[in-house]
């Protein structure tokens, strides 16, 4: 037997309406899932960091200076790259803090909720896909 769903019969069409719990739900599990990945792959960034300063370290003495150079540089762009990834598990923190909140997932410009797919794809997006368009059109 189907129960009839009383919540979207009588939904107000204004512009704040307030997510379910299911949906804030959907949105946390979302970002958790996703700082759980990019916690993973920061630890693999490191390890290998931990690798190329263990090779430059170890086998440095018969190398080639410009094998050397390019270990280096192998280095250094592993570096940024944990630091970038390391930023990015900062924004979905952050993130995870403003849903505790309330006030995460809706658009900045126009109010309206940002949908649950494009959080979960890009947790520090503070726009509509609708609104990002227009901005980007500028
Ligand atoms: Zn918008």
């Amino acid at each position: 037997m189907a129960k009839p769903d009383t919540r979207t019969a009588g939904r107000k069409s204004t512009a704040k309406s307030p997510r379910s719990a299911a949906e804030t739900e959907k949105i946390r599990a979302a970002l958790a899932a996703r700082r759980d990945e990019l916690r993973a792959e920061y630890d693999h960034t490191l390890s290998e960091i931990t690798e190329l300063q263990r090779d430059r370290l170890t086998d440095s003495a018969g190398d080639d200076p410009a094998d050397t150079g390019a270990r280096t540089f192998e280095r250094e762009q592993e570096i940024s790259l944990a630091n970038n990834i390391l930023e990015r598990i900062t924004q979905v923190e952050r993130a995870l803090e403003r849903l505790d909140e309330g006030g995460y997932g809706w658009c900045e410009r126009c109010g309206n909720p940002i949908p649950v797919e494009r959080l979960a794809a890009f947790p520090s997006a503070t726009l509509c896909v609708t609104c990002k368009q227009l901005e980007e059109r500028r």
